[in-house]
């Protein structure tokens, strides 16, 4: 019973890895993504803010906004 526990525990941790949200503008010229809709990398985004997974940011080639730490 400890065994199976332990299991779902590990399941579930490995899967939880990339369904972080975070925050990009959609313009088409965007490359970053952010991790709060009130970071300064985000004020000057003329188009809406859309939220995605780390996963689809990451897959449309944006990085980490320099901005967060
Ligand atoms: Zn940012």
């Amino acid at each position: 019973m400890k065994t199976f526990l332990l299991l779902l525990f590990f399941l579930g941790a490995s899967h939880g890895k990339d369904t972080t949200i975070v925050y990009v503008c959609n313009s088409p010229h965007a490359r970053k993504y952010h991790l709060r809709t009130d970071c300064r990398g985000l004020r000057n985004c003329q188009y809406k803010i859309v939220k995605v997974s780390l996963e689809e940011a990451r897959k449309s080639g944006k990085t980490l906004c320099g901005w967060e730490k």
